[in-house]
């Protein structure tokens, strides 16, 4: 029978131990700062999406919550949802008041957080059975008048309506809001939206059929660019999934394109941010790819600015990516959301918290 010294059993039991705390300490020892190149200014920065006075109010009250947890940037998604003067057959049914907006610009001057409008721009022009103003009272400027009716495709599934890019009466009245919009927010940006663009060159378009939907992409992007740019001299925004090449990337039709817009890239000013979204977890399964867009929008001389959303592995696995690239133009992070604002929500959410924690563990956070 096996018989083991008390003296050895005392070793083995003082020996165990040592493992187990040093287990322990292994543990519970804080993780080491990441070490980067400090970038500045870095964006810490939250979308909202309100489309109603009631969700207006909220996200005013939202604003010092945000402030103290580093946010510097608030992209205001108000598309139709403004009491527009120029056109105010284009307003949505409970538009959003100049008092409002003032609100909101005093206090995010307050707060030094820089606020820049949405408009979503080409395509996102109805959701569900609902088509917004600019279609319904100037029909004529829809990529597909009299197709799809009540926002259907038969069996098939619909998502948004589009405007005709080759319009030539549109851009008048789409530049009267932008600028609109620009003087209210008193902002030196505009976010032009374009995501999601599915009906682009629609073959029975008597001005698109037949064209390339890349040079069509840009040539919408480019129109755009020289009203807010060379003309009115602010920063554009956009989302760049239109620039992505779905196939290649791995990122399928939604997060990129599938739909032959995405050499658009090389067409179009190098001073728009491209605003990178990726809201999947499946991308954990992309050992070694990672998330290709940040280093692809940098090696064609973009600055970008990846965006995330609710599932905060995915949020985390896509900060630690686009960190690992050292640039002055990889800006930061974006917090999207998507539903209505109420107040306490977005501050204390845990997609919010979870990227205010990662800026501040990259050590990048602005102080404020
Ligand atoms: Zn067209």
């Amino acid at each position: 029978m096996f018989k083991m010294k008390p003296e050895k059993i005392l070793n083995g039991v003082i020996g165990l131990a040592f493992l187990a705390l040093a287990l322990f300490q292994v543990r519970c020892a804080p993780k080491p700062a990441v070490q980067v190149t400090p970038r500045k200014p870095l964006i810490f920065a939250v979308h909202v999406l309100v489309e109603s006075t009631d969700e207006a109010r909220g996200f005013i009250g939202e604003i010092p919550a945000m402030a103290k947890s580093g946010v510097n940037l608030i992209v205001y998604e108000i598309d139709y949802n403004y009491e527009f003067v120029s056109h105010p057959e284009l307003r949505r049914e409970d538009p959003v008041t100049k008092d409002m907006v003032k609100e909101m610009v005093r206090l995010c001057r307050q707060y030094k957080i820089r606020l820049v409008p949405e408009f979503q721009s080409l395509g996102h022009q109805s959701w569900a059975e609902k088509t917004w103003p600019l279609l319904v009272k100037y029909p004529q400027f829809d990529e597909t008048p009299g197709k799809y009716q009540g926002n259907k495709d038969g069996d098939k599934e619909f998502y948004c309506r589009s405007w005709c890019p080759l319009h030539p009466d549109l851009y008048p009245i789409i530049f009267s809001l932008y600028d609109e919009l620009l003087d209210v927010f008193e902002a030196d940006a505009i976010h032009v939206g374009m995501d999601e663009v599915f009906l682009i060159g629609d073959k029975d378009c008597p001005r698109c059929a037949g064209k390339d939907p890349a040079e069509l992409f840009a040539h919408s992007v480019n129109t755009i660019h020289d009203h807010l740019v060379k003309e009115k001299g602010v920063e554009m925004f956009i989302w760049a999934d239109r620039f992505l090449d779905g196939e290649a990337m791995g990122y399928g039709e939604w997060e990129a394109s599938m739909n032959k817009t995405y050499p658009a890239i090389d067409m179009v000013p190098k001073d728009i941010i491209m605003c990178d979204w990726h809201y999947e977890r499946k991308y954990e399964n992309m050992k070694g790819t990672g998330f290709p867009s940040v280093p692809f929008f940098l090696d064609k001389g973009f600055r970008v600015l990846p965006a995330s959303f609710r599932d905060t592995k995915a949020v985390k696995m896509f900060i630690d990516d686009s960190f690992k690239v050292l640039s002055e133009r990889m800006l930061g992070h974006m917090c999207t959301s998507w539903g209505g604002v109420e107040p306490g929500k977005i501050a204390k959410c845990k997609q919010f918290k979870t990227i205010a924690k990662e800026l501040r563990r990259y050590g990048l956070l602005a102080a404020k």
